[in-house]
């Protein structure tokens, strides 16, 4: 009876059994997690959970019925991959295929340890501490203006707080998004109620405050830092599996194999090379961490040169100051952008062209610009400029 032991309870852990058992894998299958909590989803947290509209964001899974073995409150430590045991913090594991899925954890501002007020938003432990923050309508002072810099925001402003965030390059979205692109979304954080301070590199927190690198101290009940998250890989160090120097993710091949026999790794702690684009991913979305593990799946079932190759048009939504913004594919600066529709209105998209083929899209309230194009990116059409710039008819090949 040859085991699967995935570690990390996260979605790609959680999917990665489900998956086995959906492609017909007998052996046992062990998840295990460091959190004590039932395993759970992550968007909800900077959405209904936090605003206290849904207590949690439980996956809905028959863990028992399905024959999936369930250690929660557990942390891998080690691997000796030699003898094929994973350590962890109450002892060895042994496994005949291992699964790598610890995913991220977030970036801190230096100093900050041990603050009481200064927050971080990754867990459903975050979340709850983050609650009473928006139930007493505190004055919360948030650093980036990033994904989850502006859900947070935007669930603050909703609870009633003062907000003001603090965001270290001239625009929100500063390292997913051209300048022209994020500059409509600056106005909606002053919308929304919320302060946006570009250009404000945070020299100091403290107790109470925020001090910025020009002197400025702005007053804090409470401080979320949302600076971004790095894969959760430091427990493998000296493992023999290999990381990236520059981003510390897993070093997957195109099945999502890491470098050791049997050991493959999914979802936000892995990067993986992509013949599509033509360079490496790391990608910290729910879609991949939903979809690379029937990739690992398949390939721990068909064996290791059998399995399909995972190589996805990236995808993922954001909601934010009452938009819906969506985003596939995967565009670089020298791509040609043709905007359909106002940035200043409700609705509006962007497509970026590659010598006049799809290879991405940015959605405002446009989930059929979304998925029409995401259908097209996969294809590799080639569309009319003219024609995509006509917010009035349907994205379609040329
Ligand atoms: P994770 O969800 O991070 O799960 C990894 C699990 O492994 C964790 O539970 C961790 O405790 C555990 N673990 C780590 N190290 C160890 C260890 N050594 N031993 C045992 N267990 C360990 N994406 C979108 O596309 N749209 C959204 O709107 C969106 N909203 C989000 C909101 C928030 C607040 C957050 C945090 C993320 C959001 N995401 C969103 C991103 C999405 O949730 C992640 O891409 C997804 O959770 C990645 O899944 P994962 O299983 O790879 O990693």
């Amino acid at each position: 009876n040859r085991r699967v032991v995935i570690v990390g309870a996260g979605l790609a852990g959680v999917q990665t059994a489900v998956a086995l058992r959906e492609q017909g894998w007998r052996g046992a299958v062990t998840v295990l997690g460091e959190e004590p909590h039932q395993p759970y989803d992550r968007p909800p947290l900077s959405k209904a959970v936090l605003l206290g509209k849904a207590d949690g964001s439980a996956f809905d899974v028959d863990f028992e019925a399905l024959g999936i073995e369930l250690l929660l409150g557990r942390r891998a430590i080690g691997l000796a991959a030699g003898s094929r045991v994973l350590e962890t913090d109450a002892g060895p594991l042994p496994y005949d295929h291992l699964v790598i899925a610890t995913g991220a954890e977030p970036v801190t501002l230096p100093g900050c340890d041990g603050l009481p007020d200064v927050h971080v938003l990754r867990t459903l432990d975050d979340a709850e501490r983050l609650r009473p923050v928006l139930t007493g309508q505190r004055e919360v002072v948030v650093v980036g203006a990033g994904w989850i810099g502006a859900e947070f925001a935007t669930a603050a402003r909703e609870a009633g707080c003062r907000v003001t965030v603090v965001e270290a390059a001239d625009r929100p979205l500063a390292g997913a998004l051209p300048a022209e692109v994020a500059a409509p979304m600056a106005a909606w954080y002053e919308d929304s109620g919320a302060r946006l301070r570009t250009g404000a590199r945070v020299a100091a927190v403290t107790e109470g405050a925020v001090t910025l690198a020009d002197g400025t101290v702005l007053t804090a009940d409470a401080v979320v830092v949302g600076i971004g998250a790095r894969p959760a890989t430091s427990w493998l160090a000296g493992s023999g599996v290999e990381l990236s120097p520059e981003d510390r993710s897993v070093l997957a091949d195109e099945r999502l194999r890491t470098t050791l026999p049997d050991v493959y790794a999914v979802g936000d702690c892995v990067s993986f090379p992509s013949a599509r684009y033509g360079s490496r991913l790391l990608v910290h979305h729910w879609d991949n961490a939903l979809h690379g593990p029937r990739t690992v799946a398949a390939t721990i079932v068909r064996g290791a040169a059998e399995g399909p190759v995972y190589d996805p048009v990236p995808y993922f939504w954001s909601e934010q100051f009452g938009r819906f913004v969506q985003y596939a594919g995967h565009h670089a600066g020298a791509d040609e952008t043709v905007w359909r529709g106002d940035p200043q209105s409700a609705a509006w998209s962007v497509v970026w062209l590659r010598e006049g083929v799809l290879v991405a899209l940015l959605a405002v309230g446009r989930p059929r610009d979304l998925a029409q194009g995401r259908r097209l990116i996969e294809r590799g059409a080639v569309l009319d400029r003219r024609m995509a710039a006509d917010a009035s008819v349907p994205l379609k090949s040329a």
